[in-house]
């Protein structure tokens, strides 16, 4: 049996399963303070052992930005955020001890990628890049195997893209670079700039249109970087408005027939499930290391 957490901005889901078909319990925890969350998390888990059975390893998969390296003392804590009191704050340690068994992390957009490339849509693909389209912009590869760490890890919400002309006013919320992807793209964008969410933006299309025209400008750098042979779009955002065809039209246009095989653009095989499936590969990848 493994622990499995998707740790997000606004609900930490935890899951106790013995594969990701067999799930055994399940709780969800608003992400309040750092302690908090964290001891109501490993409350979720310590219940579950009583109930079920000792667990072999857990595995989370957080937001970020996260420090990942692994020789650094601050190995699986939060870097600067602008999400109150998290800052700083370790997603690994109040886990491993409160639960005596290997914690194995990664940001929540790389163990979506695992997740999807192994068992979604992303099967049959050595390049999977999963992008996650809601509160902020996250993506996360999988290539050969593995999940792409570097200094960090990869950051492609916050590159900067070329303005849609008829989106001029609008100045972008990100709070470190105003219009990158996540400041121009992101639901917070969407609702600050429309006031209302992209399904509800329907009477003449051009919101959606401006939206898909940036997610199409993400992908075709991800394509002309990492080449993705599949890039997956997940998130809240996606799931509340038909972006998909927008995003590959743009993309197209971008690269404009540069590239003789562009990435396939799809939508998540596990549903809303990729985080939390990660999480749970993470937990069976680390026990089978420790073993
Ligand atoms: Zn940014």
């Amino acid at each position: 049996m493994y622990g499995a957490i998707e740790a997000g901005g606004t609900k930490f889901i935890c899951e106790v399963a013995r594969a990701p078909d067999e799930v055994l319990a399940r709780r969800r925890i608003p992400t309040t303070s750092p302690r908090e969350t964290l001891e109501g998390a490993g409350r979720f888990f310590l219940e579950s052992v009583s109930a079920l059975g000792p667990l072999k390893a857990m595995g989370v998969a957080g937001f970020g930005p996260l420090d990942l390296a692994p020789t650094s003392p601050g190995y699986g804590s939060l870097l600067a955020t602008p999400k109150a009191g998290w800052s700083g704050a370790s997603l690994l340690k109040p886990l491993q001890d409160a639960l005596g068994v290997p914690v194995n992390i990664d940001t929540d957009v790389n163990a979506a990628a695992m997740a999807e490339a192994r068992l979604g849509s992303g099967q049959g693909y050595r390049s999977v890049a999963y992008v996650t389209v809601g509160t902020g912009i996250g993506v996360g590869f999988h290539i050969d195997g593995r999940s792409l760490h570097g200094a960090m890890h990869p950051e492609a919400g916050h590159l900067l893209v070329r303005r849609d002309v008829r989106d001029m006013e609008f100045a972008g919320c990100c709070p470190f670079h105003g219009d990158c992807v996540e400041g121009l793209a992101s639901g917070p964008a969407i609702l600050q700039r429309w006031g209302r969410n992209l399904s509800e933006c329907s009477d003449d299309g051009i919101p959606m249109q401006i939206i898909g025209g940036y997610l199409g400008q993400l992908a075709a750098s991800i394509a002309l970087t990492v080449s993705s042979e599949i890039i997956v779009f997940g998130g809240g955002v996606m799931a509340l408005a038909d972006l998909r065809g927008m995003i590959e039209r743009s993309s197209a246009q971008q690269l404009n027939g540069y590239l003789p095989k562009p990435a396939r653009i799809a939508g998540p095989g596990l549903g809303d499930r990729s985080g939390i499936v990660g999480a749970l590969l993470l937990a069976i990848d680390i026990a089978a290391r420790s073993s």
